[in-house]
């Protein structure tokens, strides 16, 4: 099969013929129709320290994607040959007390598919059946390519209650915009998001009804005074993951405020903890997306009402993926959406 993959340990990746993954009983294999360029897969092409220290060479990289199941194993009685799907790209164990819990999503054995296993930038992609997400007619091959991403959005923007609140997301990537829509669609008053990326702003306002503001040249105080905000905003989603867009989310919290991290700083970064702690302000960490309650919530959010189609700005064929890279190397893009038919 064709596949995308980290040939070497250099910048870069390959697309070349790779054996297809072979299935065990608990697993299915899917054969992938479209998958999402994700920022995480920026880091691998780029090679940075956080890749190199991670990611196994050779490897098949991706991790979001839909397709149809081709072949399910001996055990599988959840899903079938011909199901449309999408998946949880996080592995699970089952033996640490939070997966025993029920809370997946917090166990400390997750392994990712196309980090630590082989990915989903191929024709045929293999994930336990426990993994699988049907997608009903609503969600078509390239939404069901960037829930991943859209989960991100939805398990921090969820975080905390929003009806009525304003809501401060810092970082206009694809996920900031995406969490701004679910903000929108869920009832928040005042949604305002940070980049210092016009393109990205831009981009925001194409898709949802949210206040951009470009931050290397306006001042957060005077959009709080435009909207006729006087206190600070009541949730923060932190999702650009530089230190100087959470230091300025702090400074413009409510006192009692609540803030939800995503963003992942490039490296440790210092915090100045007594404005965290004279504001009394609540900080939740978010890794990936819960399973399966994130999952469940975005697709009935996505068949009331929910659209982040225009986030996706460009489509290519998986053939093409280089020009995808370089597109989201320069930020010129939201979500960039490969066809591997
Ligand atoms: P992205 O890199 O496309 O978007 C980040 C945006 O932040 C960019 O548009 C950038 O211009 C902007 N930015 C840079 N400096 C800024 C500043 N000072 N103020 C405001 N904005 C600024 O990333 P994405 O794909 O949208 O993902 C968002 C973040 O979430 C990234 O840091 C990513 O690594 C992280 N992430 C975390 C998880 C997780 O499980 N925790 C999962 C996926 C992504
Ligand atoms: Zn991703």
């Amino acid at each position: 099969m064709k596949a995308i993959v980290k040939a070497e340990r250099a910048e870069g990746l390959v697309l070349r013929d790779e054996p297809a993954p072979q299935i065990g009983p608990d697993d299915i294999l899917i054969k992938v129709a479209k998958t999402g360029i994700c920022g995480t897969d920026l880091h691998i092409w780029k090679w940075d320290e956080w890749a190199q220290k991670t990611i196994p060479v050779p490897m098949v990289v991706g991790h979001e994607f839909a397709g149809v199941v081709a072949e399910i194993g001996s055990h599988v009685r959840t899903v079938k040959v011909g199901d449309r799907v999408s998946g949880e790209g996080h592995l699970i164990g089952m033996k640490s007390r939070m997966a025993r819990a029920g809370h997946f999503h917090l166990d400390p054995e997750t392994k990712g598919v196309g980090v630590n296993v082989p990915g989903a930038f191929a024709e045929y992609l293999k994930i336990p059946a426990f993994n699988a997400i049907h997608l009903p007619p609503e969600v078509d091959d390239e939404i069901g390519a960037i829930l991943d991403p859209l989960g991100n959005a939805v398990h921090t923007a969820l975080s905390f209650e929003l009806i009525g609140e304003d809501v401060l997301i810092t970082g206009a990537g694809p996920i900031g915009i995406m969490a701004a829509a679910v903000c929108r669609h869920v009832g928040a008053r005042h949604i305002v998001i940070t980049d210092v990326n016009d393109y990205r702003l831009e981009l925001c306002n194409q898709v949802t009804d949210a206040v951009t503001v470009n931050v290397s040249r306006e001042d957060l105080r005077d959009v709080m005074a435009r909207l006729n905000m006087h206190e600070g905003f009541d949730i923060g989603l932190e999702m650009s993951g530089a230190p100087q867009a959470f230091d300025q989310m702090v400074d413009y919290m409510i006192v009692g405020g609540k803030i939800a991290m995503l963003g992942i700083p490039a490296k440790a970064t210092t915090v100045d903890w007594n404005r965290v702690i004279f504001k009394s302000l609540t900080i939740k960490g978010i890794y990936g997306r819960e399973m399966f309650e994130t999952w469940y919530k975005m697709i009935a959010m996505l068949q009331s009402g929910l659209d982040v189609r225009k986030v996706i700005t460009h489509r290519m064929k998986a053939a093409d993926y280089a020009q995808g890279f370089a597109l989201m190397k320069q930020g010129a893009c939201g979500k960039v959406v490969l066809d591997w038919a």
